[in-house]
């Protein structure tokens, strides 16, 4: 069987397709750049509240990372609360992680209220450790968030591993509960719709092409003519570009890649991950995996820090499945039948961002975290639009770096020099 390039999660919707394109509005409240997950949740959001709403996309709805991710709805930020703790002290952090876990709520009542076919299970998340100082780590995680805003995980032993994974490369894990699992394109498509019946109007295949700054508020010009805008939102992820400079130099484009195996029968899957969470390890060159609801194993990494290209989904589809069996040798005869890759948005500091910048709103840098927290900064970036109160927004309380000395124009020249770093740091660390 050959490897099909493609996304498995677009096997199983009907993507909504390029066809049938209005012509743009003329004027409109707000335009949302971007049909991801926050770009959509904001829409929605936005559009429930009155506002006449326009979504800009480059290409077809939900096409970016937003439709291609591993589907974790997850607790915690990309960095450790340790890390935030030490770099913007205890009730910030506090705010932001209590709003990572609230942020499964939002998805949770989103999915309820608009009825969203997407495999929504809260099944939890495994994070693993590949040393034994990891799990000293993961130990000092959990007792944080006891102690600092009641929020139970549980530690997991080494001996006690065979519980929740069949492999034995890794040293001790930490269990949250409260993370989910869904169906990423299932959850794209229904954010889609529900935007549509709240009354937003989406344009697939509308690239912007450029913003003006006019008395009114601000001109768009798109691939398809011009409209009006009181106000504008980025959510551009990782495919940030030209027509918002001054965003693009703020965020790294960086690569992960996911391939799926053929369906498994279930007596593998009770013994792999009998408890269906969603696993990731503690290397910055990470890995994570999940069962699909039919049976696959969904295994990504950053196996290639460039964006995805026919040659890196191939290479990295290569890297993966050497993985998966390192992992699971007991999926050595598995055939791997999909592998496809998207681009992540990394700020400089790792952590996510929303504000306002030359007067343009953002929501930027989910590091691998934007399906739960990407919706529900949608939905609190859309109330604090409305209610002018972005600047008291946790994500707008630090800055949102440049890269240093300025030497990045949006062409991430230096990023086989990250993944070097990174590889360095999982040798140390
Ligand atoms: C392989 C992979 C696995 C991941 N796994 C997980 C996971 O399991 N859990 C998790 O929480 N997160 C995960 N992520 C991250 C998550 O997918 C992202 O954080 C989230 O989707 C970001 O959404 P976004 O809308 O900001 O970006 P995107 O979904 O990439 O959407 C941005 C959109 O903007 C459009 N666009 C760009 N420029 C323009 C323009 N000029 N005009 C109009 N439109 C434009 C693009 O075409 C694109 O569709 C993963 C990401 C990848 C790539």
């Amino acid at each position: 069987m050959t490897v099909k390039e493609k996304v498995f999660w677009h096997d199983t919707i009907d993507m909504p397709t390029a066809e049938n394109l209005s012509a743009l509005m003329p004027k409109v409240d707000i335009v949302v750049v971007g049909s991801g997950i926050p770009g959509l949740s904001a829409a929605y959001q936005l559009a429930r509240r009155g506002n006449k709403v326009a979504v800009l996309e480059a290409e077809t709805i939900g096409w970016g990372a937003s439709s291609r991710n591993g589907g974790m709805a997850l607790t915690g930020l990309k960095l450790d609360a340790e890390v935030v703790e030490a770099r913007y002290g205890r009730e910030l952090t506090r705010q932001l992680f209590d709003d990572s876990i609230a942020s499964l709520k939002t998805v949770e009542q989103i999915v309820d209220r608009e009825q969203i076919d997407c495999r929504f299970v809260r099944s939890g998340q495994l994070l693993v450790a590949n040393k034994p100082s990891h799990f000293e780590a993961l130990q000092r995680e959990a007792e944080w968030y006891a102690q600092h805003f009641d929020h139970e995980t549980r530690p997991v032993p080494r001996r006690e591993l065979p519980g929740e994974i069949g492999s034995d490369v890794y040293f001790g894990g930490l269990v949250d509960e409260l993370s989910a699992g869904l169906n990423p394109a299932q959850y794209v498509v229904g954010l889609a719709n529900a935007a549509e019946r709240a009354g937003a109007v989406l344009y697939p295949r509308t690239r912007l092409l450029q913003i003006e700054k006019i008395a009114a508020g601000y001109k768009l010009k798109t691939q398809h003519g011009e409209m009006v805008a009181g106000q504008v939102l980025v959510a551009t992820g990782g495919y940030t570009g030209a027509p918002t400079p001054q965003l693009r130099r703020r965020i790294i484009p960086i690569g992960s890649f996911i391939i799926a195996t053929q369906t498994l029968p279930d007596r593998l899957v009770r013994q792999l991950i009998p408890h269906h969470r969603m696993v990731f390890d503690y290397k910055h060159f990470l890995n994570y995996f999940r069962f699909s609801a039919d049976n696959r194993m969904i295994f990504g990494g950053r196996a290639a820090f460039f964006p995805e290209t026919e040659s890196t989904i191939r290479s990295s589809a290569d890297i993966l499945r050497r993985e998966m069996v390192h992992v699971f040798p007991q999926l050595k005869n598995a055939e791997v039948e999909y592998a496809w890759g998207g681009t992540l948005d990394f700020a400089f500091d790792q952590m996510p961002h929303a504000g306002q910048i030359d007067g343009i709103y953002y929501a930027l840098g989910f590091a691998g975290h934007g399906v739960a927290l990407g919706t529900h900064l949608g939905v609190r970036m859309a109330d604090a639009i409305l209610n002018g109160t972005v600047q008291e927004l946790p994500y707008n309380a630090y800055p949102f770096p440049i890269a240093p000395l300025g030497l990045y124009n949006g062409k991430p020249w230096f990023l086989p020099l990250i993944g070097l770093w990174h590889r360095i740091l999982d040798w140390i660390y």
